[in-house]
């Protein structure tokens, strides 16, 4: 808060782009003081926590709240969303999921068939991670103090080498697991009514089984989800995080042919909006072909592709070259530019 006290929140705060990081940087760091050049800082804004010493295994604990709206959308719902969402930055930390937590704050006079349909999704969604919801908690609040619904869900995993979102070397070769803006386009589609032939699907899925295979195909360096802010946001974090420079193909990006008409038309990127069945891999360039072999067995990683490398040049930036030889900065958004998307 400002001196005078009239700094207020803005929507854009929660959109993981700069607008977030800065709340996080100027609000969260500042307050409070679990910092270390350690593994369980807070400063280290990982996609997971690590708690080394588990039984020779590394505790991996992560939390994630949501608000997505509508509550049921092409391709999934807010309990597919908020089990996907946690097991996802558990997965890209290495760690195989063990349990999650719920927790859920419901609006007075939210129909029981939802509610009952939105715990159906989570179920099924645990059962397809392979991982139960173990413990939760229910509040509700009067009628109009909140939006039908938001979901908290918590997760804990172990990992026996956690994967930090930083830990890659210059060579070193960047995947994308699949299409890249289908989430973010899907909710746009769907909220603004917009008709196409083809009804864009969010692609949220949890990935955990999926990482795991890319993991044991070769020498992955570096894994992060990129949800709000999109791969524009998640690459971004990445380069900066670890002072390299990440250099990618703009005719290397899968995305599909209805996402860019989705962004033709309303001007936004789809590197800028969220995934949520995705991930971006790093992995050494003599290993990186198997990951991406090994990827695309599997439905989720179909789409698998190398679409650019890791450099020694522009440390901390992210360069897109485009289809015709040209280069240009790729910068993170000021926030994901699509309110209450996951
Ligand atoms: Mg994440």
């Amino acid at each position: 808060m400002t001196a005078e006290g009239k700094e207020k929140i803005k929507v854009i705060h929660g959109a993981g782009g700069k607008a977030m990081d800065e709340l996080i940087g100027n609000h969260v760091l500042n307050t409070f003081t679990n910092k270390s050049a350690g593994k369980i800082g807070l400063d280290n804004l990982d996609d997971g926590a690590t708690i080394e010493g588990y039984a020779g295994r590394t505790l991996v604990l992560t939390t994630d709240s949501h608000v997505v709206s509508p509550l049921f959308f092409p391709g999934g719902d807010i309990g597919r969303l908020a089990v996907s969402g946690t097991v996802n930055d558990l997965a890209v930390m290495g760690a195989d999921p063990l349990a999650l937590t719920s927790s859920i704050i419901v609006e007075e006079g939210l129909e029981m068939n939802v509610l009952d349909r939105i715990f159906q999704s989570m179920e099924e969604t645990c059962r397809e991670a392979g991982m139960p919801i173990i413990t939760g908690d229910t509040k509700v609040m009067e009628r109009g103090n909140i939006d039908r619904i938001a979901i908290n869900t918590a997760g804990v995993g172990v990992a026996d080498e956690p994967v930090p979102d930083s830990g890659f070397s210059p060579g070193d070769k960047i995947i994308v697991t699949g299409t890249i803006g289908d989430h973010g386009m899907a909710l746009i589609q769907f909220r603004e009514g917009l008709t196409f032939k083809t009804k864009l699907k969010s692609d949220t899925a949890p990935l955990n089984h999926l990482l795991k295979i890319a993991r044991d195909a070769g020498d992955v360096t570096g894994m992060k989800d990129p949800t709000r802010g999109g791969l524009a946001a998640g690459l971004n974090e990445m380069a900066d995080k670890s002072h390299l420079g990440l250099t990618i193909h703009e005719g290397k990006i899968p995305i599909k042919d209805p996402v860019m008409g989705v962004s033709d038309l309303i001007g936004i990127s789809p590197y800028n909006v969220a995934n949520e069945g995705k991930a971006i891999i790093m992995a050494s360039p003599g290993t990186a072909e198997d990951v991406v072999g090994a990827l695309r067995d599997n439905p989720l990683g179909k789409d698998a592709k190398i679409i650019g490398e890791v450099t020694e040049e522009r440390p901390g930036k992210v360069i897109l070259e485009t289809e015709v030889g040209g280069r240009r900065f790729l910068d993170a958004p000021l926030g994901d530019p699509v309110p209450r998307i996951c």
